[in-house]
């Protein structure tokens, strides 16, 4: 097969997995896949759009407020404490699966590589030496807080820092729709 007709192979396989069951419910490697897929094909259209730019620009100044808010309330020390006790933190290789292709594409779209950085049966394959590798993650990700965290003593900080993830997930909610809007619409 020459390489046009391969190239067409490839692009009426990759539409005819672009469902939304393939979008949210496939394996963790498919939504990985579809991601860099649509990456290639859609990635510099979705980016010329100035809605998906602005959406982008709002999502990176929440990520940042939120990080900075996380970082006042000092739960890395806590997060490394379960880390390296048997049964490790939180990131579990179950919660990989919370993720999905939009997401994917959406830190794609921002610049933030997504790959599969360990694979041991144990851990969230996105679990980095230095935690999550993903600067949008997944609901469950940003809403669960262990009971020691919500347990801080700052409870004020912890209240803004709820209502920042609460925000960021909306955000978030709000591009995933406009991109899947676009795809569905060029196919
Ligand atoms: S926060 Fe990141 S590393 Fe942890 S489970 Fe979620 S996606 Fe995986």
């Amino acid at each position: 097969m020459d390489n046009f007709n391969t190239f067409l192979l490839q692009s009426m396989l990759y539409a005819a997995m672009l469902t939304l069951h393939n979008l949210y419910h496939s394996s963790f490697q498919t939504k990985l896949d579809l991601a860099n897929q649509l990456f290639l094909q859609h990635g510099q259209i979705l980016l010329s759009l100035p809605l998906v730019r602005a959406n982008i620009a709002v999502l990176e100044q929440q990520a940042q407020r939120l990080q900075h808010h996380m970082s006042a309330l000092n739960v890395a020390p806590l997060c490394a404490t379960c880390a390296g006790k048997p049964g490790g933190g939180c990131c579990s290789l179950y919660m990989a699966d919370e993720n999905d292709a939009v997401l994917f594409l959406i830190n794609l779209l921002a610049g933030v590589p997504v790959a599969i950085q360990k694979d041991d049966d144990f851990e969230c394959y996105l679990l980095g030496s230095l935690g999550c590798t993903l600067r949008f993650k997944p609901m469950f990700c940003l809403n669960y807080n262990c009971l020691s965290i919500r347990n801080h003593p700052d409870t004020a900080r912890y209240s803004s820092y709820l209502a920042l993830s609460g925000q960021l997930l909306q955000s978030q909610w709000q591009l995933e729709t406009i991109i899947l809007a676009k795809l569905m619409k060029t196919g």
